[in-house]
């Protein structure tokens, strides 16, 4: 009755969202922060008998006003449910089954559940020192298309948009590279200004961490005009209709209203900053993050043992029971409020 191709899935592994008690929650790398109030009293001006049509396919006021906010032409984007589905789209348009996609030996673990899906080979290239991604490993192989998060996901590290243009001179330009830019509002490098220049160049964007908007599922693909057709096949081949007429609405109001987030994003870098100092006085090991989570160890304990005593008293982060992370924990960045919390909650770890 299942079919041998379903039998092999290993499914991606969400942040867990128990319900038995309210938890501070920080461990799916959510903005603390709630939406604009304008967007907020917006929803009452929203159009609800427009609910019984289906939604614009193209999502065309929203891609305007995206294109606004990053600076590219509206026809140089794509948007999808979250960008995990445009995430999915790129894995089916640019990857080849007969040839490895390159990858970091840590990067965000949709990749290989995206790959194994799609049976494409996940080809991890380890890391340089100290979980940094030297983009010079990635030179010379033979490969149908190379993805990494930049800032990287589950380390924080950044690459800066010179490096990141330093190897598109050097790869092959008909080879397909995709930025995940997830994070780079909270003090990484955009490589949207590339665009122009390298057309095998496809960035991937969400609301969901700067724009307060997980809950709604957001998010969208740049990259030059003949590979987001490409995409739009894709797309079109499997959900017209992916941005239902409520998320297209809020969405251009929360690009409308882009300043009140481009805030909060200042607020949690500071907050990050002051639990780094925090964390280093106490000894702990801290990956230089230029994201809205940290990737920690401590000194003597084990991940899940910390993971443990923090959930015991209310508050969730993330542990990873995989070969080379048992030893951190992931902590996502929340209010000021919620980081003292935590930090009580860790002064009491031995
Ligand atoms: N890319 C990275 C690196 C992520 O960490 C996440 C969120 N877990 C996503 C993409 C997907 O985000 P969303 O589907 O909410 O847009």
């Amino acid at each position: 009755m299942i079919s041998e191709r379903c039998k092999k899935l290993k499914p991606y592994v969400p942040g867990e969202q128990p319900k038995d008690k309210v938890y501070i929650k920080l461990n799916a790398n959510e903005n603390p922060y709630p939406p604009s109030p304008v967007l907020l009293n917006s929803v009452k001006n929203i159009d609800f008998s427009k609910i019984s049509r289906y939604p614009d396919p193209d999502s065309t006021l929203l891609r305007q006003a995206i294109s606004k906010i990053i600076d590219v032409r509206p026809d140089m984007i794509l948007c999808g449910n979250g960008s995990d589905e445009v995430l999915s789209f790129v894995f089916y348009a640019f990857f080849e089954s007969a040839k490895p996609v390159l990858s970091p030996e840590l990067s965000y673990s949709f990749y290989p559940v995206y790959a194994g899906y799609y049976d494409i080979q996940l080809k991890k290239i380890p890391f340089a020192t100290n979980y940094s991604v030297d983009l010079n490993d990635y030179l010379n192989k033979d490969c149908s298309g190379v993805i990494f998060a930049n800032p990287n996901a589950p380390t924080g590290i950044g690459l800066s948009c010179e490096t990141i243009e330093d190897f598109l001179q050097k790869f092959s330009s008909d080879t397909v590279v995709v930025v995940d830019e997830a994070y780079v509002d909270f003090g990484g490098e955009t490589v949207i200004p590339l665009l122009k220049k390298y057309k095998n160049l496809v960035v991937i964007r969400t609301f969901s961490k700067c724009g307060s908007f997980a809950g709604s599922r957001l998010g969208y693909a740049v990259a030059n005009p003949d590979l987001i057709k490409v995409l739009t096949t894709v797309k079109n081949s499997f959900n017209h209709f992916p941005i239902d007429y409520v998320t297209q609405q809020l969405g251009i109001k929360i690009c409308e209203n882009w300043d009140y987030y481009k805030n909060n994003c200042k607020k949690i870098i500071k907050t990050r900053e002051n639990f780094v100092d925090y964390l280093k006085k106490n000894n702990w090991t801290v990956l230089p993050s230029m994201t809205n989570f940290l990737l920690v160890k401590h000194p003597s304990l084990s991940g899940e043992v910390v993971y443990k005593h923090v959930r015991d008293q209310g508050i969730l982060i993330r542990y990873f029971d995989q070969d080379g992370m048992r030893d951190f924990v992931r902590i996502s960045i929340g209010t000021d409020e919620e980081m003292e919390s935590l930090k009580k909650i860790l002064d009491t770890i031995r």
